[in-house]
C-alpha cells in the first residue's frame, strides 16, 4: 500500500514547485519500516521562495478580504476535506500508524475545528469605541499579523496542521506549514486539495527538518509570528531564535498529565477512561492520561480494574480492526523501550506489558508501571508512547502537591464523587486544562494550550484567532 516513492515538490505560490537541490528525507510506515514517500528537505532558499509568496499574498489582495469571504474559503476546504475524508485518513493511517478508529475520530474533529474557524472567522472583535479624552473618539482595529510560521507535531498531522493553519488564516494572515519531517503525507494532500479555494501564495506548505528548514523559517526576517507545536526544547530554541527580531511566538509543547483518582471515585470508570486517554493514538498524544496518582487505600483495587482493561486493549497492523498501533518510528520506540525499562532497574513493577513487540514495525505493549516515586524519571519526564505509570498519595495535599510537582501545566484529570474536592482540585491544579471525572475530551469553542514548560497561547477557540492578531488604537479629533 505504499503511497508513492517519487520525490514530491513544495507548494509555493499556489503551485508545485521544485526544491532549489535534491535533498529528501523519507517518510516510513510505522507499521512495516517501509518507506512511503520521500519529502524534499526545503533548503534555506526554498523557505525564502515560500516566505515571499506568502508576504506578497499578504501584501496583495488577501489584505482587502473580508471575515465573509475568508469564511467561505475555510468552509470550502471543510467540505474538501470531507469529500475526501477517506483517502486522507488512509494517508494519515499509513504515515503514522493510526488504525482505522483513530484516523476517523481525528477526522470528525478536523472536521468540525475547519467549521469552527471559517464561523469563528467573521466574528473577531475590538472593545467598544469611545471618547477616553474629551474630543476624542478611540477605536480599536484587530489586524493580522502577516506572514505565519506554523510547525507542526507527527502525532495528529493533518489536525495539527488545521490547528496552526486555520486561525492564522481566518484572522487575515498568510501562512508558510512544515510539517514534521517524519509526517508529510497529509499536509502535501492538503495543500493541493487547498490549491483551488485560496489565492496564491496564501497557503504554502513546505516539506523539511527542524534544523534546515524549521530553522530558517524561524529565523527569516519576513515571518511575523512561528507557532510550534512539538517538544519542550524545540519550543525553548525557537523563542531563544525568535527573540532575535522580538518575533510573536505561539508554543503548545509537551506534557505530563497527572490523573488524580481519589478513594471515592467510580474506579471502573477511572480504568475504563485511561484505557482511552493513556493509550489511544498509542498514547502519543500531549494530553494522555499518563501519570496516574491514586490514594493509597484504593492502589490495590485501581489495579484491579486497570490492568485487565489495558490487557484486553487490541494491537496490531492498523489496516486490521485493531485499537492501538505502532508508534511513529524505530527512534520513538527505542525512547519508550528506555523509560520503561530504566524505570524497572530501578524499582518500579510492571502491572502489565513493558516491552517491544518484536517483527515488523515499530510496536510496543500497552503498559501499566506501578510501585513508582515523585522524583522518578519515567513520572518527570513525557514518555509520549502507550505506558502509564501509577503511584501511590496519602491525602488530598499530597495529591495536588504530586501533581503539580512536574515541569509541564497542559492537562489534568481529577477523579472523585465529591464535588468540593473536585473543585477545589480543579482551582489547585497549576494545567491549561482540568477534567472532572473524565480525560480527553476537547472541543473546539474551548481553549487548548498549557503553562510552565508546557508553554503558552491557545489553539482552538475564539482565544487561538486573538492570538493571530494585533490590536490598534484609533484615535480622532472632533470638533
Ligand atoms: P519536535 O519538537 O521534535 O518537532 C516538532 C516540529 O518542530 C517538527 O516539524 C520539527 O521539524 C520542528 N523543529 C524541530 N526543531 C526545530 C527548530 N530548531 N526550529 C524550527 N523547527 C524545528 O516534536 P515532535 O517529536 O514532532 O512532537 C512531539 C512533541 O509535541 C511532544 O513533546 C508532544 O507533547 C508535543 N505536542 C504538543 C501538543 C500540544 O498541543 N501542546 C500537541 C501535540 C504534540
Amino acid at each position: 500500500m505504499t503511497t508513492t516513492t517519487k520525490p514530491a515538490q513544495l507548494f509555493i505560490n499556489g503551485g508545485w514547485q521544485d526544491p532549489s537541490d535534491g535533498a529528501t528525507l523519507p517518510a516510513i510506515n510505522p507499521a512495516t519500516g517501509e518507506v512511503i514517500l520521500e519529502a524534499p528537505l526545503a533548503s534555506k532558499q526554498d523557505v525564502d521562495r515560500a516566505v515571499q509568496a506568502a508576504r506578497a499574498a499578504f501584501e496583495g489582495d488577501w489584505g482587502e478580504t473580508t471575515p465573509a469571504e475568508r469564511s467561505g474559503m475555510l468552509w470550502k476546504l471543510a467540505q474538501v476535506v470531507e469529500e475526501h475524508g477517506d483517502e486522507l485518513c488512509r494517508l494519515e493511517s499509513e504515515n503514522v500508524g493510526k488504525p482505522a478508529e483513530v484516523a476517523a475520530g481525528d477526522m470528525e474533529f478536523t472536521l468540525d475545528n475547519l467549521r469552527f474557524f471559517a464561523g469563528a472567522a467573521r466574528i473577531l472583535e475590538g472593545r467598544a469605541a469611545g471618547e477616553y479624552m474629551r474630543g476624542y473618539t478611540s477605536m480599536i482595529r484587530r489586524e493580522p499579523l502577516g506572514v505565519v510560521a506554523s510547525i507542526a507535531p507527527w502525532n495528529y498531522p493533518l489536525m495539527m496542521a488545521v490547528w496552526k493553519i486555520c486561525p492564522a488564516l481566518a484572522a487575515g494572515n498568510t501562512v508558510v506549514l512544515k510539517p514534521s519531517e517524519l509526517t508529510p503525507v497529509s499536509a502535501l494532500r492538503l495543500a493541493e486539495l487547498a490549491a483551488d479555494i485560496f489565492p496564491a501564495g496564501v497557503l504554502n506548505v513546505i516539506t523539511g527538518d527542524g534544523e534546515t528548514t524549521g530553522a530558517s523559517l524561524v529565523r527569516h526576517s519576513d515571518v511575523a509570528m512561528v507557532s510550534l507545536t512539538g517538544d519542550v526544547a524545540t519550543g525553548v530554541t525557537i523563542a531563544r531564535e525568535a527573540s532575535e527580531s522580538l518575533k510573536r511566538v505561539h508554543l503548545e509543547l509537551g506534557g505530563k498529565a497527572p490523573v488524580i483518582i481519589f478513594d471515592d471515585a467510580d474506579l471502573d470508570a477511572v480504568a475504563e477512561g485511561v484505557k482511552v486517554a493513556g493509550f489511544w493514538n498509542s498514547g502519543q498524544d500531549c494530553t494522555a492520561a499518563t501519570r496516574l496518582l491514586v490514594r493509597d487505600r484504593v492502589y490495590d483495587d485501581l489495579l484491579g480494574y486497570l490492568a485487565p482493561a489495558v490487557e484486553s486493549i487490541t494491537v496490531g497492523d492498523p489496516r486490521t480492526e485493531v485499537e492501538m498501533g505502532p508508534v511513529v518510528s524505530e527512534e520513538q520506540l527505542q525512547r519508550v523501550s528506555g523509560f520503561v525499562d530504566r524505570a524497572k532497574a530501578s524499582g518500579a513493577t510492571v502491572v502489565t506489558g513493558g516491552a517491544a513487540r518484536g517483527g515488523e514495525g515499530f510496536f510496543y505493549e500497552p503498559s501499566v508501571v506501578g510501585d513508582v516515586g515523585q522524583h522518578d524519571e519515567i513520572v518527570q519526564r513525557e514518555v509520549f508512547g502507550p505506558v502509564v505509570t501509577v503511584q501511590r498519595f496519602a491525602d488530598d495535599d499530597q495529591a495536588l502537591a504530586y501533581a503539580n510537582d512536574v515541569q509541564y501545566g497542559l492537562a489534568a484529570s481529577v477523579w472523585t464523587t465529591n464535588v468540593n474536592r473536585a473543585f477545589k482540585a480543579a482551582r489547585s491544579l497549576k494545567f491549561g486544562t482540568v477534567w472532572i471525572n473524565d480525560h480527553i475530551p476537547l472541543v473546539s469553542e474551548m481553549p487548548h494550550g498549557g503553562v510552565k514548560r508546557s508553554g503558552y497561547g491557545k489553539d482552538l477557540s475564539l482565544y487561538s484567532l486573538e492570538d493571530y492578531t494585533t490590536i490598534k488604537h484609533v484615535m480622532a479629533k472632533f470638533g
